[in-house]
């Protein structure tokens, strides 16, 4: 018994100096340790970020992209990441998006780069330029072919990360109440039409007017413009605008196949974890792929209903006038190249992808289709 009671308390002793050392050994070890110590924290850490948009509430395509994003971030973490989208106006304007994000008072945004034209020329050219990619050759341009190094390269002294999230498709030209039958009905002419697109229609004697989507109805009704172009049959039929005007144009020369972005703030960006960056890189290639089916899925629907219902009157632009557009867009695209370093740079990776990839789709996809529909 007594023995056994001697022996007890050595025992014991030397469990907690067996503990005491392996603390030891830990201590000494942390150097090399902290990093995974650190991992483990911000696997457990919960994300709660805001995001703001340019597009109403829900709105369907544009609007539910960074909804999509959103669940499939949140599905995809099991909840680590939340992110609440918000629409135009709701935190911040429209036109506001860049600037919040830019800023960091909140982490995301959703929106096109053609609407920072005044403070960033070159992001036209990762949303839409006229006669440019369409929506599967800008996906090339941008994932295989250079064109987002460049862009993150360009929106970086924003502090801003920009990930390609939507593509409407090629879009239409617009809603007009007067047939264009001539250069000499654009003269005059007040359009909403944002980017190059709308720089083309003032050189064409146009006056272009870059309002937000939510402001397009009214100020067509009202009279503020005489013609808007907006998205496609989809989206347009949503606001109305047949109930606004009567001619609807095409083809949409302006927006061949406009890219939307995620934008975030990089400082946010750089403080994830790289697995809830791979998540939301992940989950937005998913949504700018699904964003272009929904579209085109629901266009001809949508068409057919606007000529066949409502008594919309579809008409192409005349030859002459898309090849005028056309020849002025060049000019302007490469006046643009000459007054800024940016815009040198980002259009001749994108003129060199374009005459490559619009080379091989001659005798592919465009001999195809040429084959197909006739
Ligand atoms: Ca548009």
């Amino acid at each position: 018994m007594v023995s056994y009671g001697l022996r007890k308390p050595r025992k014991n002793l030397m469990r907690n100096l067996t503990y005491i050392l392996t603390l030891i050994v830990l201590v000494g070890c942390s150097g090399e340790q902290s990093t995974g110590l650190d991992e483990d924290v911000l696997k457990e850490k919960k994300y709660n970020w805001r995001l703001v948009t340019s597009w109403p509430k829900n709105y369907p395509g544009l609007g539910m992209a960074p909804e999509r994003i959103a669940d499939l971030v949140e599905e995809m973490s099991n909840g680590q990441m939340t992110i609440t989208v918000y629409g135009a106006e709701e935190q911040v304007p429209a036109f506001g998006v860049f600037d919040a994000v830019s800023s960091g008072s909140h982490q995301m945004g959703h929106s096109g780069g053609y609407f920072w034209k005044g403070k960033v020329p070159a992001a036209q050219f990762f949303t839409s330029v006229p006669f440019g990619l369409t929506a599967d050759e800008i996906n090339a341009w941008v994932y295989r072919g250079g064109g987002l190094e460049l862009w993150r390269e360009i929106y970086q002294p924003f502090n801003i990360y920009p990930i390609p999230a939507g593509n409407t498709g090629t879009q239409m030209f617009g809603w007009f109440n007067k047939e264009i039958n001539s250069l000499a009905d654009i003269k005059g002419l007040k359009m909403r039409i944002p980017g190059i697109g709308g720089e083309v229609l003032k050189e064409a004697g146009g006056i272009p007017v870059t309002l937000p989507g939510g402001e397009l109805f009214t100020a067509l009704q009202t009279g503020v413009i005489d013609a808007t172009e907006w998205v496609g049959p989809y989206n347009d039929l949503t606001f109305g605008f047949h109930q606004a005007a009567k001619y609807y144009y095409y083809p949409g020369w302006h927006e061949p196949g406009p890219m939307l972005e995620l934008l975030i703030n990089l400082d946010a960006w750089n403080s994830l974890p790289k697995h809830l960056q791979v998540i939301i890189e992940t989950a937005s290639k998913a949504v700018n792929q699904d964003m272009l089916d929904e579209y085109l899925a629901r266009n001809n629907q949508a068409l057919t209903e606007l000529v066949d219902v409502h008594g919309v009157e579809l008409r192409r632009l005349p030859d002459d006038v898309i090849e005028e557009f056309r020849l002025i867009s060049n000019k302007i695209l490469d006046d643009l190249a000459k007054d800024d370093e940016n815009i040198a740079k980002v259009y001749e990776s994108y003129k060199n992808f374009k005459k490559d990839v619009s080379e091989y789709h001659k005798i592919s996809e465009d001999a195809f289709v040429e084959a197909r529909n006739k």
